[in-house]
């Protein structure tokens, strides 16, 4: 099996609009979003509606006012002052360390599985085929990204070996943190997805330096190339003096604006098919070529 992700090192640069094109042009693949702050892949991709399951890392404490003396023990030693002088426990504030579940004299503070997000598995019917698709939502304020990205990987690997699919296609979360370094875990490879523009050059470095120490091969796309053809030269120079081919140019396109923001996939319109075929042939070729 193998795993194409997208990256890039920002938001903005159109890596959701062409990951649902290459899942579209794909023969038969498993699509994943490990953006879990903000999926938009299934925006595009529209899934059959899930319930998803819950998705826990870590505890939260729960206080049984039927069996509270009051004695303000807990809410006096919580270093995270998370239970209230009326002893309502926040569950933003709990950190889950159960110290005042160790401290109650009458053992009326539980600890339960904290519900961090959730993450649904679901189907998607793109360009005639049936796609298996996998995504999340972390919950505002909760911190394990990187786990819940896990978790999302871990269930479409193993849909893929069930069922026999070859191909993951993974929209990576945007910058290079937690959650981007759990995503590449099993990565094939990485497209990183780019605009010519000094800070995109910038971005697009720092995502290559994560690649070569995780080990993971990587492919340039230059999005909307002709906004800055002497940037773009300069990402295409750059990356050949690095070792790393190019996947192509696509140039901006306002008719590719207007469909992903109607909630299509840029490939559905003839003139975009034409404009991102050639590069998803070159894609797939990297992938034969990469374990
Ligand atoms: S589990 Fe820890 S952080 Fe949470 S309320 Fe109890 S003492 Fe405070
Ligand atoms: S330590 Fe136990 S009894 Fe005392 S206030 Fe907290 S929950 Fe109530």
């Amino acid at each position: 099996m193998k795993e194409l992700l997208v990256l890039s090192g920002k938001g903005g640069t159109g890596k959701t609009s062409l990951t649902a094109s290459f899942v579209s042009l794909a023969d038969q693949c498993i699509a994943c979003d490990y953006d879990v702050d903000a999926s938009n892949l299934p925006i595009l991709l529209k899934p059959d509606k899930t319930q998803g399951q819950e998705f826990s890392a870590g505890l939260v404490a729960v206080l049984n006012k039927d069996i509270c003396i009051e004695c303000g023990l807990c809410r006096d030693l919580c270093r995270f002052d998370a239970i209230s002088s009326e002893y309502q426990i926040s569950e933003l504030s709990c950190e889950g360390c159960a110290f005042c579940a160790e401290v109650c004299p009458v053992e009326a503070i539980e600890m339960q599985d904290r519900s961090s997000g959730r993450w649904f598995e679901s189907n998607s019917h793109v360009n005639g085929k049936l796609v298996p698709i996998f995504y999340a939502e972390l919950r505002p304020g909760e911190e394990n990204s990187g786990l819940l990205v896990a978790q999302v990987k871990s269930a479409a690997r193993k849909k893929a070996q069930q069922e026999g699919y070859s191909l993951l296609i993974s929209d990576g979360s945007p910058g290079i943190g937690c959650p981007v370094i759990s995503s590449l875990v099993e990565a094939s490879l990485v497209l990183i997805v780019t605009e010519p523009s000094v800070s995109g050059f910038h971005d697009l470095k720092r995502v290559q330096e994560l690649l070569e120490l995780r080990g993971v091969k990587s492919i340039l796309l230059i999005n909307k190339a002709d906004l800055n053809l002497p940037a773009s030269q300069a990402m295409e120079k750059w990356a050949q003096d690095n070792g790393i081919p190019v996947a192509g140019r696509i140039p901006y396109s306002k008719e590719l604006a207007a469909v992903v923001s109607g909630g299509q996939v840029p490939v559905s319109q003839p003139e975009l098919h034409e404009l991102i075929l050639p590069v998803w042939q070159k894609i797939r070729k990297e992938l034969e070529k990469v374990n």
